[in-house]
């Protein structure tokens, strides 16, 4: 039997003598294709190998040797699943398969495989193999897409994106000398994976220049699991805003100024923190608020605090929103301050824009999914990822499943493999669906 492209995704099985009559075979496909679970369940864990922690997870940071190991482990999967593979300027990892259109732009699929130090075997490395693993079923199952597709392993993404940002906006001379999590510079990093920074522009993508990027990726958060819902469709990544707050009272002897005399700086960043808490909670929607480190000067037993700075942060899918919330707590900073006599002062916010997913692609993933029996929610995602950046040159779509007890960054990190499996088949049919044009 030889298989002929009749139609957009449908696959028509011929004679296996001529070529071209139909009748002598019964053997249409009547079960949707499906990914085979136990063969990414077997890559998860041969890839845990590669920088494997005694705690169980894995300290697999970018530009380490364990890096290495695990992109060529990955990189041998890819060609044994019959691509293409290369690397471009930047070391992203690229397994490329033609398309019977070649006038169509590439469609992509793809995650990381690093990790933070002590992280787990889960981030990124779901989505990588599951990328895989829909190539290798095509390839099994002798489908031919219209759309070239690549499967992209992105380096460095723990370390801000990198590898995306690298494609999708190029590298500033100031991150590539910065030194990241290996000891090595970027600039060194990338060098020693086998890119050039010095030509990063030959691997640097324009707007519109893919049909879509996909992303399988655990939900790093455990909304899912206790909603008991089986798939997540991503609305967005959430945009993030940081700024460094100083209040400014006066430093005193803390045996003998008497209470109503005091301009106690950390009793003004105490008010403060909790009004963050009350601003962003109160009003409805899934923003959330952080004063995540906070630094007292002198920082005595005896001595009331002069000087506190503090990092406030603040995340929400919408940026107005999070200027709202911003400008709130700065105009209520002015009366906590007022109530013993302290000032506040906002250094000029830092914003990572919200990029938000493709509303084709939240619908034709939740489509997907419903079609193939599984609950899903629309939600947005806390964390960021190497789709945010890919957003900037086409539209992206990314799926989640399950973290087990929100547990992610670290080795007791775990999603089921049936929740995987449920991943990669909705993965898997998102390709097919949308590169049939349905
Ligand atoms: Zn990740």
């Amino acid at each position: 039997m030889v298989y002929i492209h009749a139609h957009p995704m449908r696959i028509i099985p011929v004679c296996f003598f001529c070529g071209f009559c139909f009748l002598p075979l019964p053997a249409q496909r009547s079960v949707p294709v499906r990914v085979q679970a136990s063969r990414i369940m077997e890559h998860l864990s041969a890839l845990s190998q590669y920088g494997k922690n005694p705690e169980g997870g894995v300290s697999r940071v970018a530009y380490t040797d364990a890096d290495l190991q695990g992109r060529e482990y990955a990189m041998q999967l890819m060609r044994d699943a019959g691509l293409e593979v290369s690397t471009d300027a930047a070391a992203n990892i690229i397994g490329f398969r033609q398309g019977s259109d070649p006038s169509l732009k590439p469609l992509l699929v793809g995650s990381h495989i690093d990790s933070v130090p002590h992280g787990g075997n889960y981030d990124g490395d779901v989505g990588s193999l599951s990328a895989i693993e829909v190539a290798e079923t095509l390839a099994e199952q002798h489908i031919a897409l219209r759309h070239p597709f690549e499967v992209v392993i992105f380096e460095n993404e723990e370390g801000g994106t990198v590898g995306s940002h690298a494609m999708s906006a190029g590298l500033e001379d100031k991150l590539l000398n910065s030194v990241s999590a290996s000891g090595k510079t970027v600039r060194d990093g990338i060098r020693f994976l086998g890119g050039d920074p010095d030509k990063l522009h030959q691997g640097q993508r324009q707007p519109g220049s893919i049909a879509v990027y996909l992303e399988l990726h655990i939900e790093q958060g455990g909304i899912l699991e206790q909603e008991k819902v089986d798939i997540g469709v991503v609305e967005g990544i959430v945009g993030i805003l940081h700024s460094d707050v100083t209040i400014t009272g006066f430093a005193n002897h803390a045996g003998t100024t008497p209470m109503p005399q005091r301009h106690d700086a950390l009793l003004s960043a105490a008010r403060f923190i909790e009004r963050v808490n009350q601003i962003v909670t109160e009003v409805p929607g899934r923003q959330v608020g952080t004063v995540g480190w906070i630094k007292v000067h002198p920082g005595a037993y005896n001595v009331i605090p002069g000087v506190v700075t503090l990092g406030l942060e603040l995340r929400d899918l919408d940026r107005g929103k999070i200027l709202e919330m911003y400008n709130r707590l700065r105009s209520e900073s002015d009366q906590i301050g007022r109530m013993n006599g302290t000032q506040f002062s906002f250094t000029d916010p830092i914003i990572v824009e919200p990029a938000l997913t493709s509303s084709d692609m939240q619908k034709l993933i939740g489509s997907v999914a419903k079609d193939l029996g599984f609950t899903t929610k629309t939600m947005p995602s806390g964390a960021g990822h190497d789709a945010q950046e890919i957003a900037r040159i086409g539209p992206s779509g990314m799926i989640f499943v399950p973290s087990i007890n929100g547990i992610s960054h670290a080795p007791k990190e775990f999603s089921r493999p049936d929740d995987i499996e449920r991943g990669a088949n909705v993965l898997l049919q998102t390709v097919l669906r949308f590169d049939a044009g349905r």
